[in-house]
């Protein structure tokens, strides 16, 4: 019988859909399950359980919050192999990558209970004679939010865990690809107390999307996905009132200076365009070869990207699985071929790669290309695979400014060994994240992660304060008592009615 993949909607799984969609283990190719595809009723269903709930969530002290985020961070830590192997065998990288995944997730959960802490207002004694002024950060309402697929329990991770710390109420739109990771989530936050319909789940695609972009009881959407969709999302949301934070995609450029050291950055390279089949927003796409570095550079790429060990990321000897989809590998592919056809020299074809006993699995090997020029669709555009392109530049001034012209600023990197250079570097370059000699400078829970230009869409960058403040209103409240240093017949008899602007002495 198929495994039915449904909703999770006020506190239970709840079956949905009359259109499904197949999950695959693209190691394998198998259908694994079918995904339920939430109807307009559907999300709406889940969004008016997500309003009934908030009062009563966002009544609960703070520290209540906190102390369910805790228990929370326990049972995720209770079930990390777990929940791993569900990203493994949805998405496809390997295990022990998936395991690093939910940790950078949960730093999120271990930074959102200190929330007792983070929803402190301001506070000033006397604005004016007898006249005291504070803010306050309240929760929203009902937030939203809409995740891909390349980190399918971490993206989310980013967004709940603050959102309900602040007090909402949340319903996620995890990606169709592969659902599992994020349900195994809600099990466990119902498993720590957390009140039902405070967490809810629509599998879906376009249809439930847009109802959350469009329904009014819906205060902010967040967003994580490609270029063109998160454009979409934040323009659709903004029209709609909402508060939007859009994240998209990346083509993401290691400078490596002449004087870098030169195998730990490729040391780097490997880890950072590799990783997890290539298919991360901070993966490293172009390596940005300055001055005579290239051809060492190239030397002792190519025998390491020959040497990646590719499979099925069950197997922990693996350093590479699949890509998610046979749809990702045939486009992943005819980027790699249209590289070809535009005159880049590729010097590793992983095209060919089969790995024995999974021939149905949706493997590419590695693939690196030299001689690559920013004309071409291959350094243009965000492949998301396993393909490392190397654009040789005569100088520093030439790599700081192709990134800068670049559509996409994620994350960026300097190997090298002089600071003033990379002083330079982080001080001018046009790019959210900025990593010296740090391949994939994805910053801890506490700060915020965002890139620049077509990368992010709206003001706000991912968790840490930026999140808190994403997830709260600020209330400004000014007070004065009738009584205290002057009694009221004594501020009446002053000051009378006031017709003019208000200002304080
Ligand atoms: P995607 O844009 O295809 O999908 C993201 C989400 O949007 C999914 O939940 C999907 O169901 C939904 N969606 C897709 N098409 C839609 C449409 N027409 N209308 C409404 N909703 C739609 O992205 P993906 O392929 O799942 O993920 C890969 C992309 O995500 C890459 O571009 C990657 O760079 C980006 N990404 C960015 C970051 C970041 O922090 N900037 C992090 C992770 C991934």
């Amino acid at each position: 019988m198929t495994t039915v993949i449904s909703n999770y909607v006020g506190g239970q799984s709840t079956v949905a859909g009359e259109r499904t969609q197949t999950v695959f283990n693209p190691a394998s190719g198998e259908a694994t399950a079918v995904v339920a595809l939430s109807s307009v009723a559907e999300t709406q269903a889940a969004i008016a359980n997500a309003k009934a709930a908030f009062p009563a969530w966002a009544a609960k002290t703070p520290l209540t919050r906190a102390r369910i985020l805790f228990k929370f961070k326990q049972l995720i830590e209770d079930n990390i192999d777990h929940l791993a192997e569900l990203i493994t065998r949805e998405h496809g990288k390997v295990h022990s990558d998936a395991k690093g995944e939910v940790i950078r997730g949960l730093e999120v959960v271990e930074f959102a209970c200190g929330i007792p802490h983070l929803l402190k207002g301001e506070h000033t004694e006397s604005v004016g004679t007898a006249v005291d002024a504070w803010s306050l950060n309240q929760p929203l309402g009902v937030v939203a939010g809409i995740t891909p697929f390349n980190f399918p329990a971490m993206v989310p991770m980013w967004m709940f865990p603050v959102a309900l710390a602040c007090g909402n109420c949340f319903v996620l739109k995890p990606s169709e690809k592969d659902p599992s990771a994020p349900l195994f989530l809600a099990e466990l936050l119902r498993q720590a107390g957390l009140p039902d319909g405070v967490f809810n789940i629509v599998n879906g695609d376009k249809e439930a999307v847009d109802v959350l972009l469009t329904n009014d009881d819906i205060e902010a959407v967040s967003f994580v996905g490609s270029t063109p969709i998160a454009e979409y999302i934040y323009s659709t949301a903004s029209a709609y009132g909402k508060r939007v934070q859009a994240l998209g995609g990346a083509k993401n450029h290691m400078v490596v200076m002449p004087d870098a050291d030169l195998d730990q950055a490729v040391n780097a390279l490997m880890g950072a365009a590799y990783g997890s089949a290539g298919e991360r927003c901070m993966a490293i796409s172009v390596a940005v070869a300055v001055g005579d570095v290239g051809d060492a550079l190239i030397d002792k790429l190519i025998p390491r990207v020959q040497a990646l060990k590719v499979g099925d990321g069950m197997n922990p000897e693996m350093e590479m699985g699949p890509l998610v989809s046979r749809e990702h590998l045939a486009k992943v592919t005819a980027y790699v071929d249209s590289g070809v056809e535009q005159g880049a020299k590729l010097l590793v074809d992983g095209r060919t790669l089969q790995v024995e006993g999974a021939e149905q699995g949706y493997f590419i090997g590695g693939c690196l290309f030299d001689e690559v020029t920013t004309d071409m669709t291959i350094y243009q555009e965000e492949i998301f695979g396993p393909v490392l392109v190397v654009v040789r530049v005569p100088d520093y001034a030439t790599a700081v400014r192709i990134i800068n012209d670049h559509e996409y600023g994620n994350g960026t990197a300097i190997f090298t060994r002089d600071g003033d250079a990379a002083r330079q570097f982080t001080h001018e370059i046009q790019v959210g994240m900025v990593g010296v000699n740090v391949p994939i400078p994805v910053p801890m829970a506490f700060h915020s992660f965002g890139g620049w230009k077509r990368s992010l869409f709206g003001p706000l960058h991912m968790h840490g304060t930026d999140g808190v403040r994403f997830y709260t209103r600020k209330k400004a409240v000014t007070s004065r008592w009738p009584t205290g240093i002057r009694t009221s017949a004594e501020v009446v008899a002053e000051k009378g009615a006031e017709f003019v602007m208000p200002t304080m002495k």
